[in-house]
């Protein structure tokens, strides 16, 4: 059976259920052995903090620190945030430069870092990827990803948060490929020893960036990444065998993809359990569950497979993203679009080519100043 722990926890408690979360995990020296050098892998998106639910706990990461040292490894944080984006201004602003100082211990800005191009094995979408050379130099890997819903997933927790590892404009590529396919390529090739999501406040609506803070006041931490996701989601009010990620990590060495074998410690799931709103761009749980779940899983029963058919529907019916007149024209959308489909000139702001657009949301991602909309009409 995979182990999830569910643990109550806030900013000023991080530390104490930090340490209970790792116990009922079978204690810190399972997963860190003294002299190790582990990878803190946090989400810095961007420099909000983490009352808004877009970025990791500097409380967790601290947490973490200690816990870590305790046991004799040598904690190092790393991340890098998308192009346009400064991360070791991030890591200045949000305090991480701080701890880093007061535990004497390094702060890497990965899209500085060297980098080296993997191949992935049995590939869904992606053959190679480059991946930041410190995902390899490190003995192991705390995820510490942030719970968010997605425009894109519809959620986004451990798996989506390991995106971070593949520097600069290279991120890029996972969403020109198709997001979910190449989740659990890069998966296949990064593996954390250790997930904790921090769920001490998370975001529903308009995620990764502009939703709402909701505060969970939750801690969830598993050796089982793809166990963490499925009890994540499953927090979320989400059923995650609707998400096509999740789906698509079956059989991939992701992890336990059997919710009955999977044991939850700590917090009952039915209490702490919440319905979060889903962005806009999302369609109706029932579309989605007849047209990317119930409909082509009971016909490829039969032996009919429309699942590409189907998934080309859903993508149709997708809107495009919408650019408010408040646009402050700082051209982060623009950089970042993968597909160049947008434009600005001497525009008050982003003109959109519809015909380049493939709907990835990373303007939206993004747009610090909540200016891009992806609604469904
Ligand atoms: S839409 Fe947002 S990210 Fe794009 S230029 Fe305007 S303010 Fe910047
Ligand atoms: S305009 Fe936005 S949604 Fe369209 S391809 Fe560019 S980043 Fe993706």
């Amino acid at each position: 059976m995979a182990k999830v722990i569910v643990l109550k926890g806030d900013e000023r408690s991080a530390a104490k259920s930090i340490n209970e979360l790792f116990r009922l995990a079978g204690g810190i020296g399972s997963f860190i052995k003294k002299g190790d050098k582990v990878l803190l892998k946090p989400n810095f998106l961007n420099p909000k903090p983490s009352s808004t639910g877009c970025t990791t706990s500097p409380a967790v990461i601290e947490a973490v620190v200690k816990a870590v040292l305790k046991q004799g490894g040598i904690p190092i944080i790393g991340e890098s945030s998308p192009v346009s984006f400064d991360t070791e201004l991030t890591f200045k602003r949000l305090g991480i430069d701080k701890i880093a100082r007061k535990h004497r211990i390094s702060i890497i800005d990965l899209n500085k870092y060297t980098s080296r191009v993997v191949k992935v094995k049995d590939p869904l979408s992606l053959k190679k990827i480059r991946v930041s050379d410190l995902v390899f130099e490190v003995d192991k890997i705390i995820n510490l990803p942030v719970m968010k819903t997605h425009s894109l997933t519809t959620i986004s927790l451990g798996m989506k948060n390991l995106m971070g590892c593949v520097p600069g404009a290279d991120k890029l590529v996972l969403h020109r490929v198709g997001m979910h396919e190449a989740l659990v390529d890069l998966n296949s090739i990064i593996k954390p020893t250790f997930t904790i999501i921090d769920a001490i406040v998370a975001m529903e609506g308009s995620g990764p960036a502009n939703g709402k803070p909701k505060r969970m006041g939750l801690l969830i931490g598993s050796g089982d990444l793809l166990a963490s996701e499925i009890i994540g989601a499953r927090i979320m009010g989400a059923n995650p065998y609707q998400l096509k990620y999740i789906q698509l990590s079956k059989g991939k060495e992701l992890g336990e993809y059997d919710i009955d074998k999977i044991e939850v410690f700590g917090e009952k799931l039915s209490d702490v359990k919440r319905k979060f709103s889903l962005p806009s761009s999302k369609a109706s749980s029932i579309f989605s569950s007849l047209v990317l779940g119930t409909v082509p899983l009971a016909m490829s029963r039969m032996g009919i497979d429309i699942s590409r058919i189907a998934q080309k529907l859903y993508d149709f019916m997708r809107p495009y993203p919408e650019f408010l007149d408040r646009c402050r024209k700082c051209r982060r959308c623009i950089i970042n679009c993968p597909e160049k489909a947008l434009t600005l000139n001497s525009h008050p702001k982003p003109l959109l080519d519809k015909k380049k657009c493939i709907k990835c949301y990373v303007c939206d991602e993004v747009c610090i100043y909540n200016c891009v909309r992806v609604r469904r009409k």
